[in-house]
């Protein structure tokens, strides 16, 4: 399969399947609940701009990201909507909260109090911690919780909690995920009961969505889920619905060498051939994503057949064996997430092999890998 080669190492975004998602994803919640994409860390390494500026012409108006950098960013490329920032902004930086108009969580009454004293408005998220023990004011200090409406600086137009185990399908997993849900519902419910009201909520992650499609919350903050993968290939959600993978990571095959019986190959040298060999140098390296890990026992793909990661992934290059591919050529294309004739290797396989989840290994693609938006017609 010759490919007109430009870069070292290359992901291809098929947007289609990004609507497609967001599509399957919104009829599966209740009227009434939208998502709230998490486009923190580059979108999970697809690209936040070309992401979140998709997600936009698809009408969401509701982001997430991890940091205020991120909230400028996607400010400075257009988005107007709704962006949460759902980890911890420093004072230093709370003027830009206020510039860009974003909207902050709030990680405890401690917090708050800086934000309060800061003395400009700040529209925030209140975030309740009801078990996963990071971020947010513990449940249980109800009296705490009910302090931030006094807070006149804080313009509260959301409260939200993170469920830690709905990814699980133990009785155990499931009895917590219950237990942080009713904790959650029992909140709202006080607050309301007191007079407190005008705020949104949320509780859902990928899998909240996926395990727990039934409740019935205003925003859905979907992450793994809407880019197509699962965090493991194991996982069988409870939810009957057909996600389809945006990105594709691809690199080069730049030579094509024979190796004799008895001769390493690579660092360490971490791999020996056994009998005479065809090996094949791959443009990318850890630097790009594909984990060390994966040193003699990943895979990619050529010309449609799977060949193995032999002797250590190198930062910049590795090496396959493509004895099996006699008509295997420098200019090739090699995918390592992706389809490649009939085989597919799914990011869920990849970081399985790796010891990870799909989240990290697609969160972890290098800088210097191009993203690219799949022209339509071509594969
Ligand atoms: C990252 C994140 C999400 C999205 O998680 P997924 O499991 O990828 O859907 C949702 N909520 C919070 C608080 C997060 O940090």
């Amino acid at each position: 399969m010759r490919h007109e080669q430009r870069d070292r190492a290359w992901a291809v975004l098929n947007l289609e399947n990004l609507r497609h998602n967001v599509r399957e994803l919104q009829k599966l919640l209740p009227a009434g609940c939208s998502l709230m994409p998490a486009v923190k860390a580059d979108a999970y390494g697809h690209g936040a701009r070309m992401i979140a500026k998709t997600l936009w012409e698809t009408g969401i108006r509701d982001f997430c990201v991890a940091s205020v950098e991120e909230a400028v960013e996607l400010r400075e490329w257009g988005i107007s909507g709704q962006i949460l920032i759902l980890g911890y902004t420093p004072p230093v930086r709370f003027e830009e909260l206020v510039r860009y108009e974003l909207t902050q969580t709030v990680v405890d009454l401690t917090y708050a109090r800086e934000l309060q004293a800061y003395g400009r408005r700040f529209t925030v998220h209140v975030g309740i911690d009801t078990g996963m023990h990071r971020l947010g004011e513990r449940s249980d200090n109800r009296e705490n919780i009910f302090r931030f409406w006094e807070l006149d600086n804080l313009h509260i137009t959301g409260v939200f909690s993170h469920l830690c185990a709905s990814d699980g399908m133990s009785e155990e997993a499931r009895s917590y995920t219950r237990k942080q849900i009713e904790d959650f519902d029992g909140i709202v419910r006080e607050l309301y009961e007191r007079g407190i009201g005008g705020f949104k909520t949320h509780l859902q992650g990928s899998y909240g969505i996926l395990n727990y499609p039934e409740l019935s919350y205003d925003y859905a903050r979907v992450g793994i889920a809407l880019y197509g993968a699962l965090s493991s290939p194991h996982d069988r959600p409870a939810a009957d619905i057909s996600l389809k993978p945006v990105l594709s990571l691809k690199t080069g095959l730049v030579c094509v060498k024979e190796l004799h019986a008895g001769e390493p190959a690579g660092y360490g040298p971490a791999f020996t051939a056994e009998k005479e060999m065809k090996i094949g140098v791959l443009s990318i390296g850890y630097a790009d994503g594909i984990p060390r890990e994966l040193s003699n026992r990943g895979h990619a793909l050529i010309r449609g057949r799977r060949v193995p990661v032999i002797g250590r992934v190198c930062m910049d290059q590795l090496l396959v064996d493509v004895s099996e591919i006699p008509e295997a050529r420098a200019g090739d294309e090699a995918v390592f997430i992706g389809r490649s004739g009939g085989e597919e290797i799914r990011a869920e396989e990849l970081a399985e092999e790796a010891g990870t989840i799909a989240n990290e290994i697609l969160s972890r693609i290098g800088r210097r890998v191009i993203r690219r938006a799949k022209k339509l017609n071509s594969y």
